[in-house]
């Protein structure tokens, strides 16, 4: 399996850290091995001084498909869970600043923790998915699916042209504003609306 990570995908964000909001969907992978087991702590890697949090909305791909036209696409998804794109920020800056790819900022071990699974068809509207993180308690991330400036289902159709996805694929979409570093000791909960599908603590 693969995971397929979207960037810019919240206007905010991409102001946030500078970057201009992108024509088409901006997208880059992580290997199987960026899972993190869930209840497993989260240890910060020696190579990074900076380790940020990225709340977004994870879904998983259930069939495989390719070139999928934007109205068939929601039928290649069908269960929805949040999860954390842990970036090495320190990293990343410099590999933008001379054109590198992105891979070890991203695609670390355990950087892509997702949360349980909930199926799609519990949500009316997958275009009004609500989303969260708290830190310690507090709250720093808030998102909905109805922000996102490219649609799963435009998500979807736009990554098949290039990459076959296949079932037990998951699709990270992009954080929303408000992302940051974390420090040994911290507590990270997310989920849906009210209900709390990943926790786990920074070491
Ligand atoms: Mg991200």
């Amino acid at each position: 399996m693969k995971i397929i990570c979207i960037g810019r995908n919240y206007a905010a964000h991409a102001a946030e850290l500078k970057n201009e909001v992108p024509g088409s969907p901006v997208f880059f992978l992580k290997p199987e091995t960026s899972l993190l087991a869930r209840g497993n702590d989260f240890y910060i890697p020696s190579f990074s001084a900076d380790i940020h949090y990225e709340c977004e909305l994870v879904f998983r791909i259930c069939r495989e498909g390719k070139k999928i036209e934007e109205r068939f696409a929601h039928r290649y998804a069908d269960a929805v869970s949040t999860g954390i794109d842990f970036t090495a920020r320190d990293i990343q800056e410099d590999q933008k600043r001379k054109g590198l790819p992105w891979e070890p900022s991203k695609a670390f071990d355990h950087s892509a923790p997702v949360g349980s699974w909930i199926p799609l068809d519990a949500f009316p509207d997958p275009g009004n998915i609500a989303f969260y993180l708290d830190i310690n308690g507090s709250r720093v991330q808030e998102g909905n699916s109805g922000r996102m400036i490219f649609p799963l289902t435009r998500i979807i159709s736009y990554v098949s042209g290039y990459i076959t996805l296949k079932k037990g694929d998951i699709l990270f979409t992009g954080t929303p504003e408000g992302v940051g570093k974390v420090s040994p000791g911290d507590e990270l909960r997310s989920g849906i609306g009210q209900q709390e599908l990943l926790s786990l603590k920074i070491r």
